[in-house]
């Protein structure tokens, strides 16, 4: 798939930027079209990339960013296109997606939207494979080194594409790499210390976070929201938790905490919540106001 947005992006390069008057469908969040400029109309596929929009888009007049997909989807693993998300793709000059595989329907969007062009926030980034199916992990966001990687990659494709505003994307870019980098030392500087290193966590989201802090995951307990483990594969995992000697699970708040509740009764193991930011409000802090509380969560339960 990453060859074919490669080769997309060169055909679309010199289509783009024609101008847009009207036509705000979805829910404009940031637009300033008062000032001059063409407008110009980004639409991101899920949460993480509508953050870092808003960010890299900061104030710039002219610029509007709608998120595809509602902002409480969550990660887009088994997505489908409603006919609504191809009305508002429609009048959209840009498509911010997280690639790695993250958005299974891009065919689908390139055969409809052929003049549309698309940015890919992994883009040459370097990607873990999931232990279990060997595929490649999209989750690149969840560590904070993953999130200023996308960033950057956005901030210098929008510039690329749309020339007149780079000096601006760029600033801005700068200005929130800054936030993150900060923000990577503060959780560096209290989880560094903590002796307890083990985590089991719920959904593969965590391992470029895990990397990133050091953290080891013994067990990843539900792949993939949606997908409850069966009885025999929960009885598996409370063997594993169990013999892992783990005192603490970190379910998701996005996904049903069933199976944790059980884990966690069976085991005696302490049931904590981390937030892998896939869902949230829509303000340009919100990724670094969850990540300030899973910091807290963390320092908590692994003193
Ligand atoms: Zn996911």
């Amino acid at each position: 798939m990453k060859r074919k947005i490669a080769g997309m992006l060169l055909i679309v390069t010199l289509l783009i930027l024609t101008g847009c008057a009207g036509g705000n469908e979805g829910t404009p969040v940031q637009s300033n079209q008062d000032e001059e400029g063409t407008p110009l109309k980004i639409v991101t596929s899920f949460y993480p990339m509508y953050i870092m929009a808003l960010n890299i888009t900061d104030g710039i007049p002219g610029v509007e960013v709608v998120n595809l997909t509602e902002p409480t989807t969550g990660c887009l693993h088994d997505y489908q296109l409603t006919p609504g998300d191809m009305v508002n793709l429609q009048d959209a000059q840009i498509m911010i997606v997280n690639g790695a595989g993250m958005e299974s329907f891009l065919d689908k969007i390139t055969e409809n939207s052929s003049n549309m062009k698309m940015i890919d926030a992994s883009k040459g980034l370097e990607l873990l494979q999931n232990e279990t199916d060997g595929e490649s992990n999209p989750h690149l966001w969840v560590s904070i080194s993953g999130a200023i990687s996308q960033t950057k990659n956005i901030g210098q494709q929008l510039a690329e594409s749309d020339p007149d505003r780079a000096a601006l994307y760029l600033a801005n870019t700068e200005t929130y790499i800054e936030k993150l980098e900060q923000l990577r030392t503060k959780m560096h500087q209290t989880i560094d210390p903590l002796d307890n290193r083990d985590i089991v966590t719920f959904h593969e989201a965590f391992p470029y976070f895990a990397r990133e802090f050091d953290l080891n995951i013994q067990a990843v307990i539900q792949r993939e929201p949606g997908s409850e483990p069966s009885p025999g594969e929960l009885t598996d995992t409370i063997q594993v938790v169990k013999a892992s000697g783990a005192k603490v699970l970190f379910a998701e708040p996005q996904y049903g905490d069933t199976a944790a509740e059980t884990i966690a009764r069976e085991t005696g193991a302490q049931l904590y919540y981390l937030d892998p930011a896939v869902t949230g409000p829509a303000d340009k802090d919100a990724y670094l106001q969850i990540m300030e509380d899973n910091l807290q969560v963390l320092g908590e339960a692994l003193q």
